[in-house]
């Protein structure tokens, strides 16, 4: 659940030998051979850093864009699909969880046998949906629907989940959130440009498609779509922002019940939250308290028909992925090809293979960690973030802006900070979730209920510290503020972008900048508004919370005048938390990796000085291809810059950098007013 994290990239996936597989280990955390030596590294970096990887590495038809990242993603899942296929032999001797990874990915794989269902596994949601006598029964319905309440946005009407108190980080809450939606931001029911009126248009007509595979008329199936278009533009209307949502004193509404049913009389909260086993609740977080109030609006104006209507279609979308081809198809023809470009569906073996990851990520993370991640390798990251940290540190007393009380403040808050490195000290317990082969809906419904019983079995107890909301397998990192730690899975803790086998100067560049990027997080624009013990309490002296936002806006400014796409610029304040880790965490592993060295004499190597080499292994951790599609959608819901962008905008900001290449003022990678906060 990463609603809230800062992550690093927008997230978003043989035979049992007891050695660790190094078959990655001779990939070179710095490549040159992608590096495209023609071009000028103080006019284009990025060009100069990855411009023959770029050239060498065309986006693959079932992707939407290819990255290193992706790229790692896509071994790691390789990796695991070994795993998973020789699990999934059930006449082998399998341990509990080798029974439980590997007969939830048999299932997924037996195409055969969920093409003969159809659309038969939807029969029992849609008979209970037209079996609803009046809009008071839609709160008992969709708490007991075949797929449980949202915990993120995407699902029927809002989110429910739970989270630690904002102002008391020890105790864990519920939470009601915006949501309903079946586009991916509030933006797309609003924009008015051509390219937007285009998608609503296949959107609705989607909807439509999807109808009809449920046997409905063509005519009664646009009728049908038109409605849900109607219900969805109208919730959209009362969502906040994507830039709203980066304030969090403006996601913090502690009340009672008897207020929430006050501002939403319309929904039996009651019952609703009876139903989904959360039980009487005191008190919870509205995190936005105005959606609210027009869904209430909404659940008043529209007709029981409707909503049946607009539920058929959440309950069909929920399911659209476990159902027979002709729903798999058109489900990816709109959200796969339409919207992220994608030309072809990923093979079921890729599709089986993350909903394992997601459903039973710590399972099948055991047995990943175990043959690829080794101790030394664990013990070489942990050192890199520590170096990290202690340059922080070093930053702090030195920094010229910030007063002596707030700097106390900070490195108490630095020193506070949980390293978690790899995988979790203890694996989440799934003995309580029942897989059984041959039920692939069953077992997608059984473990989306085990997770979402499994968030609400936190309220009122206290937070777990060590909880991990990432599997080990996966490529990205995190900073969480309220639990004040930055954790980094083993799936991203590997070639090419780290390795043990390196020297020190590629492996700073590239993952050090990575630890520096998630420790800036904790005083970027949303982090430094959480202390130490990750309550939300400003720490800051007035004057010097105004110094950190004049130089944070500095950011602002230079992102917001890069261009996306045709006249599409970033917009730097939904992209600034991001931005600012760039910038301070690149600086970060640069003093740490300085500070590391200082005793060694470092030799030139592939005709670059070691600082060149620093940056070009930063510079290639951003070597990606996009498509058109992807880049708009990113440049809507993604609060990353584009990979060129966090190569060009970070390294044009450093002196460290200019010096090591030698540019010159006036040439496009030295800004002249440039940006620096930590
Ligand atoms: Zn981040």
């Amino acid at each position: 659940m990463n609603w809230k994290f800062t992550t690093l990239i927008l997230a978003a996936l043989s035979a049992a030998v007891p050695a660790f597989a190094q078959h990655k280990a001779s990939e070179p955390v710095l490549d040159v051979s992608a590096m495209d030596k023609t071009a000028d590294p103080c006019v284009d970096f990025y060009a100069y850093s990855c411009g023959s990887w770029r050239k060498k590495n065309p986006i693959p038809p079932d992707q939407s864009s290819w990255s290193t990242y992706g790229k790692l993603e896509d071994e790691n899942r390789a990796q695991l699909r070994t795993i998973l296929e020789e699990a999934a032999n059930a006449n082998s001797q399998r341990d509990a969880v080798a029974q439980k990874i590997g007969d939830f990915y048999a299932s997924c794989m037996d195409e055969s046998a969920i093409e003969k269902l159809g659309a038969k596994p939807l029969l029992p949601a849609l008979e209970a949906i037209a079996a609803l006598q009046s809009k008071r029964d839609l709160a008992n319905y969709i708490a007991t629907a075949q797929f449980p309440p949202s915990l993120e946005a995407g699902g029927a009407l809002f989110a429910f989940r739970s989270t630690q108190d904002f102002k008391d980080s020890t105790q864990v809450i519920a939470e009601v959130d915006q949501g309903g939606l079946g586009l991916p931001d509030r933006d797309y029911y609003s924009k008015d440009d051509p390219k937007s009126q285009e998608l609503r248009k296949s959107y609705v007509a989607h909807i439509a498609k999807m109808f009809e595979l449920l046997g409905d008329k063509s005519t009664d199936a646009a009728a049908e779509a038109a409605t849900v278009m109607r219900i969805e533009t109208a919730l959209a209307s009362g969502q906040m922002t994507r830039v709203e949502r980066r304030d969090p004193p403006q996601l913090y509404h502690k009340m009672s019940l008897e207020e929430l049913q006050k501002l939403a009389p319309s929904f039996f909260w009651d019952t609703y939250f009876k139903k989904t086993g959360a039980g009487p609740l005191s008190s919870l977080n509205v995190v936005a308290p105005g959606y609210f109030h027009v869904m209430n609006e909404e659940l008043e104006k529209e007709s029981l028909a409707d909503w049946k209507t607009y539920l058929r279609w959440h309950a069909t979308h929920a399911a659209a992925s476990d159902l027979s081809s002709a729903f798999v198809r058109e489900n990816f023809n709109f959200y796969g090809k339409l919207l992220r470009g994608r030309q072809e569906l990923p093979p079921r073996w890729k599709r089986c293979t993350n909903d394992v990851d997601n459903d039973l990520g710590e399972a099948l993370g055991q047995a990943y960690v175990a043959k690829y991640f080794s101790p030394e390798a664990k013990q070489a990251a942990l050192k890199i973030v520590k170096e990290v940290e202690a340059a922080m540190e070093s930053e702090i007393h030195a920094l010229p802006w910030m007063g002596s009380a707030t700097k106390e403040q900070a490195l108490t808050k630095l020193h506070a900070i949980a390293n978690k490195v790899g995988y979790p000290d203890a694996w989440r317990d799934y003995s309580s979730l029942q897989v059984i082969r041959g039920d692939e809906i069953g077992n997608s419904e059984r473990a989306a209920w085990f997770e979402f019983h499994r968030w609400l079995a936190k309220i009122g107890k206290p937070v777990d510290r060590k909880e991990w909301d990432m599997t080990p397998p996966t490529v990205n990192a995190d900073y969480d503020p309220q639990r004040n730690d930055i954790n980094f899975p083993a799936g991203i803790l590997q070639p090419p972008l780290f390795s043990a086998l390196s020297d020190a100067a590629p492996n700073y560049g590239d993952t050090g900048a990575t630890m520096g990027h998630e420790l800036t997080h904790g005083f970027d624009d949303e982090g430094s508004q959480f202390d130490a013990n990750g309550n939300l309490r400003n720490w800051w002296t007035e004057a010097d919370r105004k110094e950190f936002d004049k130089r944070a806006q500095c950011v602002v400014d230079q992102y917001s005048g890069y261009t996306v796409i045709d006249d599409i610029k970033i917009n730097g304040k939904l992209t600034n938390g991001e931005d600012l880790a760039d910038l301070g965490g690149t600086l970060l592993a640069y003093l740490a990796w300085k500070e590391d060295t200082k005793n060694q004499k470092l030799e030139p190597l592939d005709g670059m000085t070691p600082e060149q080499r620093f940056f070009v292994a930063y510079g290639q951790s951003w070597c990606s291809n996009e498509r058109d599609e992807d880049k708009r959608l990113r440049a809507t819901v993604d609060p990353h810059s584009p990979e060129k962008y966090r190569a060009n905008g970070v390294v044009s900001n450093m002196k460290e950098f200019q010096d090591a290449f030698h540019c010159k003022p006036g040439q496009p990678m030295v800004r002249e007013n440039a940006c620096r906060v930590w």
